[in-house]
């Protein structure tokens, strides 16, 4: 039975491409927060299917990712009984939200997008218009729902800032239909999680041999921690703590207690500390912390039937709210003829 979600509580709505293996920036950047938001908000979490496609557009693997992303969600914590869980290709009047948005986009603000000049550099034979216009289609997924928080980790900050202009341009032009979405962390800073080389942020798709993924085994897992790169330690007390070894710190903070960091701490502060013995507390806490995770997606992904279920429920919700939306949007764009 669909439970109804309740429509006096702040709207949140977040997506993650379904372009690989979940992993630790995933998590800290935005599942925890899917998890302790869903409690408290009228929430839309979405697996980004049609985001995927401006970067990978081979779709032979594409479902078996998306029931993946699912599966990770959910043994992450995601409750698709307190949430709308769904695909964005379920929604298809996001396309007609997209198009519409597009006209209030300009070439030039596009073209100046930190992740498009990114991702154009890493495929240059696939510069497409969807690359051009991504922060288009996750404003329209955004603004689809009337969305005010938007739980991403750091990378997405600018995405939010175009979403917010297009949606003001658009209550300018038309009449007063969205709400400013904004990034969302409890007040808190927004989370990069750093690559364990110290090159750029954990991701699915680059880097990853120093990205931990939420399906890393044990000994993977260890491997790749104590690769981690370090040095002799400092040789005088207090000294700057070098960006390698304060990644190795922040991610400590992710998975190990604050005894063991203020232990560790210390033993820097005062130049006597032993980055073998902090490696290896480091890779069994990250073992402590991904392998339910990683055994419960497996249990997970071994019921297919339940996961498409899990979809068809959350993409009721997610319809229903579209719908609503674009009501409105027709009406005040004078379309209702
Ligand atoms: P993506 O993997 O690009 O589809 O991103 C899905 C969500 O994970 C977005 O909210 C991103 O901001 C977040 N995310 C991805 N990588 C990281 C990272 N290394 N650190 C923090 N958040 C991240």
């Amino acid at each position: 039975m669909q439970q109804a979600i309740s429509t006096n509580k702040k709207i949140v709505m977040s997506g993650i491409r379904p372009t690989g293996f979940l992993h630790l920036g995933n998590y800290f950047g935005a599942i925890q927060n899917y998890v302790k938001m869903q409690n408290d908000y009228e929430c839309y979490f979405m697996v980004a299917d049609l985001h995927s496609l401006t970067t990978h557009p081979d779709t032979k693997e594409l479902k078996q990712n998306v029931y993946r992303v699912v599966a990770e969600n959910i043994a992450c914590g995601l409750d698709p009984q307190k949430s709308a869980f769904y695909c964005q290709s379920h929604v298809k009047e996001t396309s007609e939200l997209y198009l519409y948005l597009n006209m209030l986009a300009k070439m030039g603000e596009l073209e100046k997008t930190v992740t498009f000049k990114d991702k154009a550099r890493q495929n240059p034979d696939n510069i497409n218009a969807g690359l051009l216009t991504y922060p288009v289609l996750q404003a329209a997924d955004i603004l689809i729902h009337r969305a005010s928080f938007v739980p991403v980790g750091k990378d997405q900050e600018q995405h939010l800032e175009m979403a917010r202009i297009f949606a003001n341009r658009y209550n300018h032009r038309y009449g007063n239909v969205f709400p400013e979405p904004h990034a969302f962390n409890y007040n808190q800073a927004l989370v990069k999680v750093p690559a364990l080389d110290g090159s750029g942020k954990m991701s699915k798709s680059e880097n990853q041999m120093a990205t931990l993924y939420l399906a890393d085994d044990d000994t993977t897992i260890r491997k790749k921690v104590m690769k981690t790169l370090t040095d002799n330690g400092p040789t005088e007390k207090n000294s700057v703590m070098p960006d390698y070894i304060e990644n190795i710190f922040l991610l400590m903070q992710l998975v190990s207690n604050t005894d063991k960091i203020e232990k560790y701490t210390t033993d820097f502060n005062e130049a006597n500390i032993r980055y073998g013995d902090l490696k290896k507390e480091l890779a069994e806490d990250m073992v402590t912390f991904i392998s339910p995770i990683r055994q419960k997606t497996i249990d997970l992904l071994n019921n297919e039937k339940a996961l498409k279920e899990i979809l068809e429920i959350g993409s009721e919700k997610a319809n229903k709210s579209a719908n609503q939306t674009m009501q409105i949007v027709r009406e005040t764009m004078g379309l209702n003829y």
